[in-house]
């Protein structure tokens, strides 16, 4: 038998409704409002603090198919510590650049 780590009981007070057998009367959704992506300014990508010349290169890069790993590995050379997932996000549109502000 597997031991799921998702069933530790880390948070007893979750328990209270889930044994009635009716519809809980709300549903904790604060894992996925935490997911949601920030709005205004947080997106990494935008915020780093690169010269003009490297802003180019890195726009340069997006532009012509780079890979977020390949993006996130040169970022990190030039000192700015981001994840390839931000990198996917930013060039995807998925991050608060697109966001009306
Ligand atoms: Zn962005």
């Amino acid at each position: 038998m597997i031991q799921s780590p998702l069933k530790s009981s880390t948070e007893p007070t979750d328990s209270h409704w889930t044994a009635s057998g009716s519809s809980p009367p709300t549903v904790d959704l604060s894992d996925f409002e935490a997911a949601v992506l920030p709005l205004g300014g947080k997106c990494q990508i935008r915020n780093l603090d690169l010269s003009p010349t490297k802003r180019d290169q890195l726009n340069a890069a997006m532009a012509n198919g780079f890979g977020s790993a390949t993006i996130s590995r040169t970022l990190g050379k030039w000192g700015f510590a981001v994840k390839s997932d931000t990198v996917a996000r930013h060039r995807h549109g998925q991050c608060s650049c697109k966001a009306p502000s």
